[in-house]
């Protein structure tokens, strides 16, 4: 049976628009600004954007949305470019906003015939006082009167660089009184003698964002403009301009922005964070970033997956941060391979066992998979957790403790006879009998024990070091704290030396581990050789803590 998912609010406008003929296909673009590494909150945008073209045939562009002339913007450009690939995504197009700077140009010059658009000479300060409140209208000004020839020259003046910044805009004649304050008369074109990084030192006027996207959007033919809420008040402009226009038909769909919890997505919050050391930089795996994410060991179908059960809502909302987890960790627990490792360790010596003696157990890799397994060295000392082991046992304590069976996984029963302490009272050393006949897979011993630990050979275990990573807050919506780093969670990275299988050494970025008991884990790119480092991608469990009792 095939469980038919309901269609999200902008699949039914889609389909609407193909049954009825308005479009044979649909065309969606991804608007980024080159100015800052993407984010969680982008991929839901990339996945809805991406998503619909290929559910209904389409394609998609990338646009960088670049009429804001800023200085270095490659590196940004090429690490949007590669997180969307990375989530699995190809566009169609590569564009950039300001590849159609003489157009817009063209189309203002025709506003302006039209009697649509002026130059105002006033400060931006006495625009803004003019504009009025929602609740009285604004001012007309002496300059909303200047004849078509005036303004057809002063904007061409502008545009040849006659003036200086903030001596001039334009502005498009539409209703100083309109209830929607984006119609009045709103800014089209500023003027800022600033280099920009594709066209250089070409234009020293730059159009504004309302004036260069839904045009951007006609230009390419795009069916299906898809941006967030905070947009619902831009949309008549948006119509404004295609209809005075009179060009292609594109229209703007808005759904509500991804926010979730213990974590911060705006650009100017994130900055901080990197800037003033609370991160390592911004593909910490603490980071929302794509590239965060990414090194904390998600993968891009787990992500996918998300965007997909989080849905396209209407209502702005708060995403519980679990939901994430939850994802790669459904996942991981099918795909990840199982090694053993030991965070805290305490060493283990089996007494009757020959100090010579070695043998390599057979255990599995995958659960779901017979055929993968994998062998692990076993002799006489052997690295436990210090967690498993309890001197003085609570009830229902299954695992270690004095005179106490316990099973090695993969491995034999063995029986805690006594224990070593050092001056401060911690235990040093733990000596047990194992019981021959009881190997895993074998077992003919005929006991039963209830408890399971994981262990690693000491002979060749292999030190590695982990980094634990927790939220990177302790407030649930820290974005709205009056100050959101003093809600930096101080336990949020833990870093450990710990003992791994020796086969782990084989290791390689991108590989994927459950270390068995423990979480998921993956190779950080900061590892060498002599020193692999692993990353938390989640715990087993959600706030999974080894239980006491
Ligand atoms: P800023 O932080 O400067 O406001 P931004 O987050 O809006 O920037 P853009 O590069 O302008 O970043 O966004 C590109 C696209 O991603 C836009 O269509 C935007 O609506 C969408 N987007 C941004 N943040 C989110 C979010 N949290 N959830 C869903 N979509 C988002
Ligand atoms: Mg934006």
């Amino acid at each position: 049976m095939t469980e038919e998912k309901s269609l999200n609010f902008v699949e039914e406008i889609i389909e609407e628009d193909l049954k009825s003929g308005k479009y044979t296909a649909i065309k969606t673009r991804f608007p980024p600004e080159p100015n800052g590494y993407l984010h969680i909150g982008h991929a839901k945008s990339i996945c809805l954007n991406f998503g619909l073209a290929l559910k209904y045939g389409g394609e998609t562009n990338l646009r960088f949305d670049d009429t804001n002339p800023t200085t270095e913007e490659t590196e940004y450009v090429d690490s949007i470019k590669n997180d969307i690939r990375w989530l699995g995504f190809s566009w169609a197009k590569e564009l950039y906003a300001s590849n159609y700077f003489d157009q817009l140009y063209e189309f203002a010059v025709r506003l302006i015939q039209k009697g649509l658009a002026y130059v105002d000479d006033s400060s931006s300060e006495k625009i803004a006082s003019e504009k009025g409140t929602p609740a009285t209208p604004g001012v007309e000004n002496e300059y909303r009167s200047r004849t078509i020839e005036e303004n057809l020259r002063l904007f061409e003046e502008m545009k040849n660089g006659k003036y200086a910044d903030g001596e001039k805009v334009l502005r498009a004649k539409i209703d100083m009184a309109s209830p929607v304050m984006q119609m009045r008369d709103p800014v089209m074109y500023r003027i800022k003698h600033a280099h920009h990084h594709r066209t250089g030192d070409k234009w020293c006027i730059y159009p504004l964002y309302d004036f260069a996207h839904g045009q951007s959007d006609s230009i390419e033919n795009i069916t299906h403009s898809i941006c967030t809420l905070e947009f619902v008040p831009h949309r008549p402009l948006y119509n404004w301009f295609i209809e005075k226009l009179e060009i292609f038909p594109s229209h703007q769909y808005e759904f509500a922005r991804l926010n979730m919890t213990y974590t911060v997505m705006s650009k100017r919050k994130m900055l901080k964070l990197v800037e003033e050391g609370y991160v390592s930089g911004w593909d910490d795996p603490r980071m929302p970033t794509i590239s965060g994410i990414r090194r904390k060991g998600y993968t891009p179908s787990s992500i996918r997956t998300f965007c997909d059960k989080i849905g396209v809502a209407k209502r702005d909302n708060l995403i519980d941060i679990s939901l994430l987890e939850s994802c790669i960790r459904e996942e991981l627990n099918v795909t990840a391979e199982r090694k053993m490792v030991v965070l805290n360790p305490v060493k283990l010596i089996i007494d009757n066992y020959d100090e010579e003696k070695s043998e390599l157990l057979e255990t599995e890799s995958l659960p779901n998979d017979p055929d993968k397994k994998r062998e692990v060295s076993f002799s006489k000392t052997l690295w436990i957790e210090q967690e498993d082991f309890m001197e003085n046992p609570v009830k229902k304590w299954f695992r270690l403790a004095p005179g106490q069976m316990v099973r090695l996984k993969s491995a034999y029963i063995i029986k805690c006879e006594s224990f070593d302490k050092d001056e401060n009272g911690n235990i040093t050393e733990i000596h047990a009998t194992y019981i021959p006949e009881s190997k895993s897979g074998h077992d003919e011993s005929g006991l039963k024990v209830k408890g399971t630990i994981h262990w690693v050979d000491a002979k060749n275990a292999l030190e590695v070091e982990v980094r634990l990573y927790d939220r990177l807050f302790t407030s649930e919506n820290p974005a709205q704290e009056e100050n959101f780093l003093d809600f930096i969670n101080p336990d949020s990275l833990q870093i450990k030396k710990a003992y791994a299988e020796s086969g782990i050494k084989n290791a390689e970025p991108g590989n994927h581990f459950q270390f068995v008991r423990i979480g998921y884990f993956c190779l950080d790119p900061d590892s060498t050789n002599d020193n692999l480092i692993f990353n938390r991608t989640a715990t087993l469990k959600e706030g999974f803590k080894v239980k006491q009792h």
